[in-house]
């Protein structure tokens, strides 16, 4: 089912019956709530936890909870982490292996069974980065069946930005703050004098069913349209953009770039970058064996490019210099990733900008490649034959 007009309206009551309802209905809601200085992501057991009253000011390298006097729930940006931490979680056991009494060794696989869960304010970039895991992670001939049964069973609400950060920038990447598809319920959140309320979008049969539940009223033209005003100007207050150019061939045309140099003397190689990114995907595996050797364990755990061990091949690590460990970052999200699954890898939530400790902006660093590019474009048109001056 596609994106629908307007069902319905709730009231604060009426988002507390959606959180009871889908506790009812035996998931597990997990939701944005304050805890230790961020509003997180964690397990909700009633939509009181919400972060109502409260917003972020953000940049880069920079994180602060700032109060609201709206009592807004949903007027803040992406926090530290994202649905992955969920859906593709940091450490997965895969099997276990114990020597048995007569030598032999006996395999058993890790059969996840993953709670049934509801995520409550998906943001429209982060629908976008699910979508992209789902394609990496299910979409290709080997389905990490983990991730499969965690998302299959997935209920998203959807949350539209209102309230763009500084460090937010998913228009020029083509998506949000709008939630175009990938919900099953969407709420638009408006306070004004008409009171606070969420306006109901319906975007799959199991979301019609549970809205059907609820404590509603008929969506009415005023809150329609401040929805759609505030909406439309949170589009209008993106914090950054990526410049406006192809950026598959602008990083083609950069493997060469000083630029690399440039943001490799700020990088710390930390992967703070991939550990927050909802896109980044990569793991390794690793193997746990207990002191008397009888009983082992794999386990799969979050890697990352900037990892000196990520591109260790045979007697040594491919990418060693921090130039090159970024480079593959940004070529990788910008450029191959369209090569590898016919998509960004960018939705531009921010995240990796918000967390780097050095202070590194993606859009910085891409507008100054492009900078580069142009000026090499414009030295080498001026000293081709035929363009001397006397
Ligand atoms: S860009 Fe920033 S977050 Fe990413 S590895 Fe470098 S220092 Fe760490
Ligand atoms: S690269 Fe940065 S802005 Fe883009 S999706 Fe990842 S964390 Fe968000």
């Amino acid at each position: 089912m596609t994106a629908t007009a307007a069902q319905a309206v709730l009231d604060r009551d009426g988002l507390n019956a959606l959180v009871a309802a889908l506790v009812a209905q035996g998931r597990t809601v997990v939701g944005p709530t304050v805890r230790d200085g961020a509003i997180v992501l964690a397990e909700l057991t009633s939509a009181d936890a919400l972060p109502y009253g409260w917003g972020v000011e953000l940049d880069a390298g920079r994180y602060r909870l700032v109060r609201r006097e709206d009592g807004a729930a949903f007027a803040h940006s992406s926090g530290p982490q994202s649905w992955k931490s969920y859906l593709h979680p940091s450490r997965e056991r895969l099997w276990s292996a114990d020597r048995t009494p007569d030598g032999d060794v006996r395999f058993t696989p890790h059969d996840p069974d993953p709670p049934s869960y509801a995520f409550l304010g998906v943001r429209p970039c982060d629908l976008r980065a699910i979508a992209i895991q789902d394609k990496v992670l299910t979409g290709g001939r080997y389905e990490d069946t983990g991730y499969g049964k965690r998302r299959s069973g997935a209920f998203l609400i959807a949350a539209e930005c209102t309230e763009p950060g500084a460090t937010c920038f998913c228009v020029s990447t083509g998506g949000g703050p709008a939630a175009e598809c990938g919900y099953d319920l969407a709420l638009t959140e408006v306070v004004d004098a008409g009171g606070h309320r969420f306006l109901v979008r319906v975007g799959s049969e199991a979301g019609a069913e549970l809205l059907e539940q609820l404590p509603r009223r008929a969506a009415d033209a005023d809150t329609e349209a401040t929805a759609r005003t505030v909406v439309d100007a949170a589009r209008d207050r993106m914090g950054r953009a990526l410049p406006p150019v192809d950026l598959r061939a602008l990083m083609g045309a950069s493997l060469e770039a000083e630029r690399w140099d440039d943001v490799a003397a700020r990088c710390l190689t930390c992967g703070n970058c991939t550990m927050v990114c909802p896109t980044c995907f990569c793991t390794t595996t690793e193997e746990v064996t207990d002191l008397t050797g009888d009983h082992t364990e794999r386990w799969q755990r979050w890697d990352s490019c900037f990892d000196l061990d990520f591109s260790y091949l045979h007697g040594g690590p491919v990418r060693s210099s921090g130039r090159g460990r970024y480079r593959q970052w940004l070529t990788h999200k910008l450029s191959t990733w369209h090569d590898q699954f016919d998509t960004t890898g960018c939705v531009g939530c921010g995240r990796c900008i918000t967390w780097c400790p050095a202070g590194i902006d993606i859009t910085e660093e891409v507008a100054a490649l492009d900078a580069e590019r142009a000026e090499h474009a414009a030295h080498a048109e001026n000293t081709a034959p035929g363009t001397e001056t006397d």
